[in-house]
């Protein structure tokens, strides 16, 4: 383990001079360096930056509530140092100009970046085994995935590599990588965090997040991030209220609903809805009220995100044609289009082929209004449902995923099965709304795996739900289990 593995532990640690920041990015790095190998979190990881990052927060030269605290980015942030690839060969030597803002944020607080995290490529996944690099193995168990498509921020975490991490999430590409690996992952309101600097895939969907240990961290975490930015049209121009203010404020009268929608007739398994109802029943202990709502559209959630997220990224990856960006063939070419479509073909796995050409297909005249515009309808009752639904409960409960971590190569080649993990997280990036995932249970595996509990609130409700995480975290521990890498 780390001397000091959350945030708030590291910093505090750091400033009251009981290690140095240099010292702990040096146990850091070691970590990385003896476990990596297995684990397989890191597409880059950069020492000389972070020696040097935590060598100025020793010398004084930089503050902030993240001062030493080691932090990996997922690699579909912009940053001016090393690359940020997409886990794509499309841009494997890719240097961005310029940082994202939130990577500029964590920085100005005084973060220590320690490098750059696997992932699905382009972000399109569910675990990790879509990258063009590596697959991301599971802390909690080897031979499983980390989930994704931020498999790796979530592993880096969970086996003691940093002490916090963000990634991204397009339809639970935070949260479930987060149940799965047994830490925190929050997805914040849509526009509650720039995308600035975010390589897109579904830019109506997609949205920047923190991954911790636990609630409190999630409230550092969230208070340097969220904001207005200027050069993200799509962010929101609303105060950012303390995310660490109201976290030891008591629940009695929350109220909690429970969707009947979020209950699978089949292929949910009964760990997971065991360990869910444990957690209402704490909630009811700490004085919440239960109350039962409903989300009459969930079922049509995945179909309308399996059309909206592939029609984006069919127009958001256009622009990798070898000229204006990425990766160009060597081969020889008769013509632009030649240039392009061979460029495209060496550049791009087959999942973003295939996602590529759903959208594309959806788009096209003829059937534009038959796919695209009839999930668009689709969008507008799933929103209204939690618009409904929100009137009579203050926060849904429910699991991040029907599963625990399953095997590598168990749904490799079967995209179906892989979109299906996806049900009970897309929804809320369909409606735009906040959502975060805690740990809950623990399967009763040879190698236990971690459970999620996800927690849904209305827009701009992220304090709300750290409250409720953390009173949730008050009463249980599963945060403070960590998983055994020898
Ligand atoms: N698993 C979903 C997908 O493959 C979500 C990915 C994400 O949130 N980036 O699209």
């Amino acid at each position: 383990m780390l001397p000091f593995d959350t945030v708030i532990a590291a910093r505090e640690a750091i400033a009251s001079r009981k290690i140095s920041a240099v010292e702990l990015t040096r146990s850091v790095l070691e970590r990385i360096e003896k476990l990596d190998e297995r684990v397989k979190a890191f597409n880059s990881v950069y020492p000389e930056l972070a020696l040097e990052q935590a060598r100025a927060v020793d010398e004084g030269k930089r503050s902030g509530p993240l001062a030493g605290v080691p932090i990996a980015i997922k690699d579909n942030l912009c940053t001016t140092w090393g690359t940020t690839t997409c886990s794509s060969r499309m841009l494997k030597n890719f240097h961005s100009p310029y940082d994202a803002t939130v990577v500029q944020k964590l920085e100005a607080a005084g973060a220590v970046f320690v490098g750059k995290t696997n992932m699905d490529e382009f972000a399109m996944g569910s675990s990790t085994e879509n990258s063009a690099f590596h697959t991301t193995r599971n802390p909690w168990d080897l031979e499983r995935v980390p989930g994704g498509s931020s498999g790796g921020s979530a592993a880096a975490l969970a086996a003691g590599m940093c002490c916090a991490s963000v990634g991204s999430d397009t339809g639970g590409s935070i949260r479930q990588p987060a149940a799965l690996c047994g830490v925190a992952g929050m997805k914040p309101t849509y526009g509650r965090v720039s995308r600035y600097g975010l390589v897109a895939f579904a830019s109506s969907l997609d949205q920047i997040g923190p991954f911790t240990w636990d609630a409190a961290d999630m409230a550092v975490m969230m208070n340097v991030i969220a904001g207005h930015d200027p050069r993200d049209s799509t962010s929101v121009n609303e105060p950012v209220a303390d995310h660490a203010a109201t976290l030891d404020k008591p629940l009695e009268g929350l109220r909690v609903g429970i969707a009947r929608e979020f209950k699978l007739a089949d292929g949910m398994d009964p760990a997971v809805e065991k360990a869910v109802d444990e957690a209402i029943a704490i909630y009811r202990k700490l004085g919440a009220q239960v109350v039962d709502v409903t989300l009459p559209h969930t079922d049509y959630g995945i179909a309308a995100y399996y059309v909206i997220a592939p029609c984006e990224a069919s127009s958001n990856l256009a622009r990798y044609d070898g000229v204006h960006f990425g990766h160009r063939t060597a081969e020889p070419v008769k013509d632009i289009v030649e240039l392009f479509s061979r460029s495209r073909a060496e550049g791009f796995g087959d999942e973003v082929k295939r996602r590529i050409m759903i959208g594309t297909y959806a788009l096209s005249s003829g059937y534009y209004d038959a796919y695209y515009v009839r999930a668009l309808k689709v969008k507008t009752l799933i929103k209204r449902d939690f618009d409904e639904a929100f009137k009579s409960c203050d926060l849904i409960a429910c699991p991040t995923t029907p599963t625990p971590a399953f095997k590598v190569g168990e749904k490799a080649a079967d995209p179906l099965a892989m979109y299906l993990c996806d049900v009970f997280t897309v929804t809320c990036n369909i409606a735009g709304v906040a959502g975060l995932s805690i740990p809950c249970g623990f399967t009763s595996d040879a190698n236990p795996l971690p459970i999620g509990l996800q927690l849904l609130g209305p827009a701009f409700s992220e304090p709300r739900l750290l409250q409720a995480a953390a009173a949730y975290q008050r009463e249980t521990d599963w945060h403070k289990r960590r998983p055994v890498l020898a």
